[in-house]
């Protein structure tokens, strides 16, 4: 059954209110920002991103400090294609950003797998993210929520922490569906999850119509929604395990739309695409204005 078809089965969606409430400082300090870059099936060759990855050093310079915890200070992340992962890692080498896969096979570690890469290859890398879940993961590879829970599993057991993408697509969203394509996706890609490892997880809520359409989720919805989505966690988990989530959002998110993004109570941080793929586009979101 589609998630469309299950999610129109469940009970309607209850309207989740916009919160309008500026970040305060507090809640800006609860929890650190984080910002990533999805390199996708970018650039075409290594010189290319060596030079966009030194580009994104030099700029952020020791600004960021993925290795730290303090919450005032934004943890940097980028998630290039598999071959080029070894040498980003070292042209980042004592930038503090962190470097993460795109993807991982979660059946086995070796073996005969033909294309596949693991998630202990990835670990051996230096990759510290794995990103679970992504809608294009979904769409074109034909990623399901069994196979999604399984890496988000495996990527947990070597030592790495999962971003969970989820999100409605623009069918469902017309349909009022995204509260509940949220809840079945979170319900059955944590499944297994403990409470304990969830500080390790991060959630990325992608609407699918905004990703790589230049269409910005508006910033009420994204709070919205990103707001519902901590809701659910706590009735998943705790609240202070909900509280304790980072939650980032994307989808065309811009130099432009990003200071209003993270104005938001509940949006700590952004997954970007298009924008990471330029140096001073993707230094200028991670530095973003804080409210
Ligand atoms: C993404 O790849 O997750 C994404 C949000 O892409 P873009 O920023 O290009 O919409």
């Amino acid at each position: 059954m589609n998630k469309l078809v299950l999610a129109l089965a469940l009970a309607p969606a209850a309207a989740f209110a916009p919160t309008l409430a500026p970040r305060t400082t507090t809640q800006l300090h609860a929890r650190q920002p984080i910002i990533a870059g999805n390199w996708k099936l970018n650039p075409s060759s290594i010189q290319e991103a060596d030079g966009l990855a030194k580009g994104v050093a030099s700029l952020l310079g020791s600004d960021t400090c993925a290795a730290s915890s303090a919450a005032d200070c934004t943890e940097v992340v980028v998630f290039p294609p598999f071959p080029f992962i070894s040498s980003v890692v070292e042209d980042l080498n004592g930038v503090g950003v962190g470097v993460g896969a795109q993807s991982i096979f979660h059946t086995a570690e070796s073996g005969a797998y033909t294309g596949a890469v693991s998630a202990c290859m990835m670990k051996s890398l230096g990759c510290q993210y794995v990103l679970c879940g992504h809608s294009e993961r979904r769409t074109v590879f034909k990623d399901d929520d069994e196979a999604i829970n399984k890496k988000v599993l495996k990527v947990i057991e070597d030592d790495m922490r999962p971003v969970l993408c989820i999100g409605e697509s623009e069918e469902e969203y017309e349909a009022g569906l995204c509260e509940d394509v949220c809840k079945l996706e979170l319900a059955k890609d944590l499944a297994g999850v403990s409470g304990e490892q969830m500080k390790n997880v991060v959630i990325a809520y992608e609407p699918v119509w905004a990703i790589g359409t230049g269409k910005v989720c508006p910033n009420d919805v994204a709070q919205g929604v990103c707001k519902m989505i901590r809701g659910y966690l706590a009735q998943m988990y705790s609240q202070d395990v909900a509280d304790a989530v980072r939650i980032q959002y994307g989808g065309s998110v811009t130099p432009e739309s990003v200071d209003e993004l993270m104005a938001q109570p509940d949006i700590d941080g952004c997954l970007v695409g298009g924008a990471s793929l330029v140096a001073e586009k993707f230094a200028r979101i991670c530095n973003f204005v804080r409210a």
